[in-house]
């Protein structure tokens, strides 16, 4: 994966911040270093070769890939991926190796966090269920790095044709990407919530819902959380605000079908139900180290 050219990132360096308005990042944060101009100027002054490396990517890190400003923009930029693939290029970490599969049974529960809940799916559906437990989301950020490929055909041959059960889009999207069959708990456990709904940015929403607001992010995607965690809550609060403030009759728990939205929403303060909480009866992660 090369990074972009400056040039690539021109059209924002000189854009009069024309969607600085639909950037959940800009907006719930509430910095002008955060707004999606802000964030292409850092990287186009670095491959200008006039700032340092570690600002480009710290600027990079602030984009949580949503695409509304892509979706918006006038002349088309596709700044999330320019973005995204600079941060990759330049910080190319790769994929973590892959875990053992644990035990037996068609289906593998994909388990991203500390919670542990193969055992509770098991249970609840009356046949074994195997696991398999990732740190990175399956490697989900190094998409499109050299090591790709070859980490994608590892974890086709891990599964060996079974079928796994994942509880957020990241886990998903990689599986997907491998080939491998997967299933989302949410349709596993027939689960809908009840509440002020929180549909994730990406991966299967709740029926019957009205679509995501753009600037409703829970600031758990891309790098944002691990670069820039303090601006992650942040946008976690303002998230939990919109989604009470856009409903007539806000009512309930937030509800959402992404265990990782889920986490980050709850730890930024609000009640929040998602299938794998509802799998494990209501608990809550424990803190993370
Ligand atoms: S994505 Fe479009 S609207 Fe946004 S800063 Fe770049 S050129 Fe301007
Ligand atoms: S993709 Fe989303 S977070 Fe990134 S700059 Fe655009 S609007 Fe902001």
């Amino acid at each position: 994966m090369s990074p972009p050219a400056a040039a690539d990132l021109g059209p924002c360096v000189y854009c009069p911040r024309l969607c600085r308005n639909v950037c959940p990042v800009a907006v719930g944060t509430g910095r002008e270093s955060a707004s999606p101009t802000a964030m292409a100027t850092q990287v186009w002054l670095y491959l200008e070769g006039r700032t340092e490396l570690k600002l480009a990517l710290a600027a990079a890190a602030l984009c949580v890939e949503c695409g509304a400003c892509e979706a918006i923009c006038e002349v088309q930029q596709p700044l999330a991926h320019l973005l995204g693939d600079f941060r990759r290029a330049l910080s190319p970490t790769g994929p973590q190796p892959l875990a053992q599969v644990e035990g037996e049974g068609a289906l593998v529960a994909v388990e991203v966090d500390e919670r542990r809940w193969a055992e509770a799916l098991a249970a609840r559906l009356g046949k074994p269920v195997a696991r398999l437990r990732t740190e990175d989301h399956l490697g989900h950020d190094a998409t499109g790095q050299p090591a790709w490929p070859a980490h994608l055909a590892r974890l086709k041959a891990a599964l060996r044709g079974r079928t796994a059960v994942v509880s957020e889009h990241r886990s998903l999207a990689v599986l997907t990407a491998a080939g491998v069959e997967a299933a989302h708990l949410l349709d596993q456990l027939g689960w809908s919530g009840a509440g002020v709904v929180h549909q994730p940015c990406a991966g299967p929403r709740l029926p019957g819902a009205p679509p995501a607001l753009a600037l409703a992010c829970c600031g758990s995607r891309a790098a944002l959380p691990s670069a820039h965690p303090d601006l992650a809550v942040q946008l976690a609060e303002d998230c939990g605000r919109r989604l009470y403030d856009e409903r007539p009759s806000p009512e309930g728990p937030i509800c959402s079908p992404d265990s990782t939205c889920a986490r980050a929403l709850r730890e930024a303060g609000w009640t929040v139900e998602d299938p794998l909480s509802a799998l494990l009866g209501g608990a809550e992660p424990p803190a993370p180290p």
